[in-house]
């Protein structure tokens, strides 16, 4: 097409095809009638009826060409459309939704350069599991695909593919209804993950009759169907469980995800098996539960002979299922739940797949059980019990160090203390040492309250998830934030003042990454990890009207984050961590190749 034919809305000549045209209107002898024209629509209402249909009320992302009117036009329809600074936060934040809702978060970005900073957020949903849908604005086709240069020029489409579940890319208006439901579909059944839609920008501006819209509109019919287990798959593991002697079930953030919660919790308390939680799962059961093994970590891997998974995957955060940290080799059998079937066997023989969602698994072990399950042999369990003190123990002690400057356990005992007395606030966590000794040290008491780096250990997730969070639930959040992984989302503090939300920030302030005490040994430059010394990050909140304080206590911590958390006043406080605290990488520094070549 060229663009000279192009009218005001973006339409060809020969695509509008509605009886406003001269031709249509009859005239009758006595002179012309108007014959009533038929009311319209176009593009950018469909896309919002078709959201809206699917009972989908809220939009993250950045306005701009060509999606500016749709997010206007979104909020004058009544949905909420929280504007952020950068694609990868409103990204994030459509991913965490979907994690807390089970309906998939819509992210809404420009063409190229918006859609690429959101593309990080596609993938991180899509390996995550997190149901999310990122609908992106892109350039004329025909250009595009001739490479001709146009504006913003990109074929996002082929880029989308593959890091997301699917990719759907919408040419005509009266086909937004069906690949809308096609998107939601696909992000929530089965295993959930992301999707992309592509909307090029003459779509919007295309019309059609309204009626004719309306009826092209779907409204899907159970997305995410129940995938029952086969009866011999739930035989088969209850077969493997009763022959344990030291069984262990690991929860998983896809069982947070299915909020199947009363079920998981009848089966832990029916079965008597201990559990350890995965970090996001943390709370499903309340991690001060008698069968937590949470504080027992290493022995129960180690030791236990059948461990059931329960959405958790055998990936490197569970060491693959083998080596030092699972035993002797072949002293394990594995049970997993799962709705992929493709995760069986991915790492290590599973002897029992059960493959379904949770619920409906969880619910057919729980019959199959029946009333007289025997407990696990007291010798496990009371073991298990005996080093969990001993480390609850040993930890004790140094969450109740008041030092100025601030260890990171000091710091981390005033917050444990926080959500203790409010366990309906939702952690949100990022850092290296302050992700790793958070995820330990702050007990969980509710399910999908601890919200993190997930999978890929990924730094930037804070500030889209602490919006979401506030956003989707209501409720209060803190966000315990490494100084480096805040500086990656950080502009973000704008928005949660814009959109007054109840967020209290607490940066972990150490002057850099893992630590603030590098040097660079030619003197030149400073050190590569480290950041202004004594930076105050509590001033940034106050540029954009929040509450900032500046912290050197334990005492003074737990002081500010309860005044946060009552006056529910976005507020970021500096929290003054020793520069020589921190060790590289927090728990995961095995993953840094070292050189092995010594430079004279
Ligand atoms: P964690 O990191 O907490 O161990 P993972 O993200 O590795 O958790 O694993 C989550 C698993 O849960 C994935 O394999 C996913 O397929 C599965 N899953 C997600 N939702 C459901 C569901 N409703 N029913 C069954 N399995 C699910
Ligand atoms: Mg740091």
């Amino acid at each position: 097409m060229d663009r000279s034919t192009v009218t005001d809305n973006g339409l060809s000549a020969s695509d509008v095809t509605t009886s406003t045209s001269p031709d249509n209107p009859t005239t009758p002898a006595n002179g012309p009638v108007m014959t009533p024209e038929p009311e319209l629509t176009d593009g950018f209402h469909l896309v919002i009826d078709a959201l809206k249909l699917n009972d989908i009320t809220t939009i993250y992302g950045v306005p701009g060409i060509p999606i500016t009117d749709l997010g206007r036009l979104a909020q004058a329809a009544g949905m909420r459309v929280i504007s952020f600074r950068h694609e990868q936060h409103a990204g994030n934040a459509a991913a965490i939704a979907g994690y807390l809702t089970k309906k998939p978060g819509i992210c809404l970005t420009v063409s190229a350069p918006g859609f690429l900073n959101g593309l990080t957020a596609l993938a991180n949903a899509t390996t995550n599991c997190f149901p999310m849908i990122l609908i992106s604005g892109s350039s004329e086709r025909e250009i595009v695909d001739l490479q001709q240069g146009d504006y913003e020029e990109m074929d996002q489409l082929a880029i989308a593919k593959p890091l997301c579940k699917a990719a759907f890319r919408v040419l005509h208006a009266a086909d937004i209804g069906i690949a809308v439901a096609r998107a939601i579909r696909a992000a929530v059944s089965g295993r959930p993950g992301g999707v992309y839609l592509d909307l090029p920008a003459k779509l919007f501006s295309q019309v059609m009759e309204a009626e004719a819209g309306a009826k092209s509109l779907v409204k899907v019919i159970d997305a995410a169907p129940a995938q029952l287990p086969a009866p011999s798959a739930i035989a088969r593991a209850l077969d493997v469980l009763k022959s344990a002697k030291r069984p262990l079930i690991v929860l998983g953030k896809g069982a947070a995800y299915a909020q199947a919660d009363e079920a998981i919790r009848t089966l832990v308390e029916t079965s008597g098996i201990p559990y350890v939680p995965m970090s996001m799962a943390k709370g499903l059961l309340p991690d001060t539960h008698a069968q937590s093994a949470g504080a027992a970590r290493s022995l129960v891997l180690k030791d236990a002979d059948v461990v059931l998974l329960i959405g958790a995957r055998l990936n490197w955060l569970l060491s693959h299922g083998k080596g030092k940290t699972w035993g002797a080799p072949g002293s394990k059998k594995f049970i997993q739940i799962d709705i992929e079937p493709k995760e069986m066997d991915s790492n290590v023989e599973i002897v029992a797949p059960v493959v379904g969602d949770i619920e409906s698994c969880v619910e057919a072990l729980l019959k199959g059980m029946g009333k007289d399950w025997a407990a696990p042999p007291a010798a496990w369990t009371d073991a298990i019990t005996a080093k969990k003190e001993e480390n609850l123990s040993k930890m004790a002690g140094k969450l109740r160090k008041n030092a100025a400057p601030m260890d990171f356990h000091g710091a981390l005992g005033a917050l444990r203390t926080v959500i203790k007395e409010r366990p309906d606030a939702i952690l949100v966590n990022e850092g290296a040492n302050t992700l790793d000794l958070a995820r330990g040290i702050i007990d969980m008491y509710q399910p999908r309250k601890r919200l993190d780096v997930g999978t890929w250990g990924i730094m930037g997730i804070g500030m889209g998830f602490a919006v979401a969070a506030a956003v989707e639930t209501g409720k209060p959040v803190l966000a315990v934030e490494g100084d480096s992984a805040f500086g990656f989302s950080g502009m973000e503090v704008e928005t949660i003042c814009r959109y007054d939300l109840p967020v209290c920030i607490v940066v972990f302030n150490n002057n850099g990454i893992y630590r603030g005490t590098d040097t660079d040994p030619t003197g030149r430059d400073p050190a590569t990890t480290v950041f202004v010394k004594d930076s105050r990050y509590d001033k940034m909140m106050e540029a954009f009207g929040g509450v900032g304080v500046n912290v050197t206590t334990p005492d003074e911590l737990l002081r500010a984050v309860n005044t946060a958390m009552d006056s529910g006043k976005p507020t970021l406080i500096n929290a003054v961590i020793d520069p020589q605290a921190g060790t590289e990488s927090g728990n995961i520094g095995s993953l840094n190749p070292q050189s092995v070549v010594k430079k004279k």
